[in-house]
């Protein structure tokens, strides 16, 4: 075991107690945690598997105000999703940054319809804008989309949004929180909380990596565990009460990773209204293309949701009406499939839903536990603020002034970005500690190449010693993206990152287990139904 996850289950086995446990470390827990810290509050987060391993590493990448949200008349949601926008590309700016789209336009119609929306978008942002919305003619959207189908097309309009390395973004806001004091632990179940008087005072983990159970007091436990926030629930509550009604309704989004030659340049496509009236996404994204993404109610909740066939065949069908070259089945890298925990009703436990009109939603149960679900990534700063802020009306903490996260740059955080989000993957994404990896053993040693970028064995021990990565899954899905990317070239790497990490990590990794098991998840990211 690395001596670093040594020491941060010494701190939390010592009997300390905190003042906020914070349970999920996906974007919300992560930001909950970074929220608080900051404050000066004491947390220990604790994470199940990996960060960002559940739905925060699935997104379609984009840090957005929501087009679409603009088309129902939610103002004040855009509004803020704009203005967090900004702030994420401030704090950042090494994992988060400006992406112009383009939308064609194949009706006369389209361009002024969408364009007045859009340019409502631009006046929402107002100084926080990241450029201005533009008509464009045919050969103009051609120029900026060499691939666009041109039969038909008669203009477009190109607006801004941003778009962002999701995994890596919540890994930083954790190790943001850690420097801020937090005790934060990935391969850390929850399994039960511990009630005394009625209210909830701690929780009983499990060291996933070591073995053993630790007991960690807290004033306040925030339940953050996206589409798994009823599991958790469900442990709030006495033997023989029956169990409480579920409050999420997941819903699934898959996206296909076919190359750059199907949409080559630095534009993303947006198509607003698809045959059946969904939106679609083509974006550029570390040297590959994104297609996606569908939305699909499901009952059940599993760690790696296999996509259906009718929403791989839906996203190559309607990529090819607007793209010159139709992706096949045969050009699909990396498929990959994210659950939405969509809010189908509040608590019945006398939880105050104060957020109702917000994406997200916020219930403080009878015991005190606080349960946040819901929203979006671009939202997780806002989110937090909120969380906090029912911690202090339900006196669960007391009151410190909030805001603190606004200018706070993130751990790695550049003045400035040196390569765009749409390069390959490389040590750009380090930003300032890019000088700590090259230091390390193996910096000019490529396991993968992709044009200046790719995997070198100091991002393997970089992952090990700086970045909490316990298996090459952790590697290989979310501190460098190449499953996501490239399944099949992922699982070519699994057996060097393996024998890198077996170094690192010393006796108690099974290295040969870590790769077989990655070998496994990445057959499944190449298996289309
Ligand atoms: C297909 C898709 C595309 C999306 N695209 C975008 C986008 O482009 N832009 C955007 O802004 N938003 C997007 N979203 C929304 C965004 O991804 C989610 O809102 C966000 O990631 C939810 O984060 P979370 O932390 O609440 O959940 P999660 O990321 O799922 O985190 C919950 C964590 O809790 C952990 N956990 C569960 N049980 C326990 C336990 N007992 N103990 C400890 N830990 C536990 C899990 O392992 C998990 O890591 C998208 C969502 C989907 C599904």
């Amino acid at each position: 075991m690395h001596s670093i996850r040594r020491q941060t289950i010494a701190a939390l086995a010592a009997g300390r107690s905190f003042d906020l446990v914070v349970i999920g470390g996906g974007a919300t827990g992560c930001g909950v945690a970074l929220d608080a810290a900051a404050r000066g509050f004491s947390v220990a987060l604790l994470e199940a598997t990996d960060f960002a391993q559940g739905t925060s590493s699935r997104a379609t990448k984009l840090v957005h105000g929501g087009v679409r949200y603009l088309a129902q008349g939610n103002v004040s949601l855009v509004r803020e999703a704009l203005h967090e926008r900004a702030t994420l590309l401030a704090n950042a700016p090494h994992l988060a940054q400006p992406l112009a789209f383009v939308m064609p336009a194949y009706k006369l119609w389209e361009a002024p319809f969408y364009g007045v929306g859009l340019k409502m978008y631009d006046a929402l942002a107002g100084s926080r804008g990241l450029g201005p919305t533009e008509f464009l003619t045919a050969s103009r959207t051609r120029e900026l989309l060499p691939t666009v189908q041109m039969r038909g097309l008669v203009g477009g309009v190109k607006y801004w949004d941003g778009q962002f390395d999701d995994a890596r973004v919540a890994l930083a806001l954790a190790r943001t929180a850690q420097a801020k004091g937090a005790v934060v632990l990935n391969h850390c179940p929850v399994t039960a909380l511990v009630r005394e008087g009625g209210n909830v005072t701690g929780v009983i983990a499990r060291d996933a990596i070591g073995g053993g159970e630790l007991r960690i007091a807290a004033k306040c436990i925030v339940n953050a565990t996206g589409v798994w926030v009823d599991d958790v629930r469900d442990m709030d509550r006495d033997g023989g009460t029956p169990a409480k009604p579920g409050i999420v309704a997941p819903s699934q989004g898959v996206h296909l990773i076919v190359d750059r030659a199907f949409l080559p340049g630095t534009h993303a496509l947006l198509v607003p209204k698809t045959a059946d009236g969904r939106v679609l996404f083509a974006v550029p994204w570390m040297g590959k293309t994104i297609l996606g993404t569908t939305d699909t109610p499901r009952d059940d909740i599993v760690r790696e949701p296999a996509p259906f066939h009718e929403e791989v065949e839906f996203i190559l069908t309607e990529a090819g009406r607007y793209l010159s070259k139709t992706p096949t089945r045969a050009d699909v890298r990396s498929v990959w499939v994210g659950l939405r925990p969509l809010v189908k009703h509040d608590g019945d436990d006398g939880e105050n839903t104060k957020s109702l009109s917000r994406e997200h939603t916020v219930l403080v149960g009878r015991s005190g536990l606080v349960t946040v679900t819901g929203g979006k990534w671009t939202t997780y700063r806002a989110m937090a603020e909120d969380v906090l802020a029912h911690c202090f009306d339900r006196r669960l903490l007391p009151r410190r002034a909030g805001g603190v996260t606004v200018h706070l740059p993130l751990v790695g955080a550049p003045s400035r970005a040196s390569t765009s989000m749409t390069a390959p993957p490389g040590e750009h994404l380090y930003g300032d500690e890019a000088s700590t990896l090259q230091a390390l053993p193996g910096a000019e040693r490529w396991l993968w190449r992709d044009g200046a970028g790719g995997l070198s064995e100091a991002m393997v021990r970089f992952a090990a010693r700086h970045e909490m990565a316990q298996s090459v899954e952790d590697v290989l899905a979310r501190r460098c993206r190449l499953l996501f990317l490239d399944a099949a070239e992922a699982a070519r790497q699994a057996d060097a990152v393996a024998r890198i990490l077996a170094e690192e990590l010393g006796s108690g990794f099974d290295a040969a287990a870590s790769q077989a098991a990655f070998e496994a998840l990445a057959k499944q990211y190449q298996t289309l139904p």
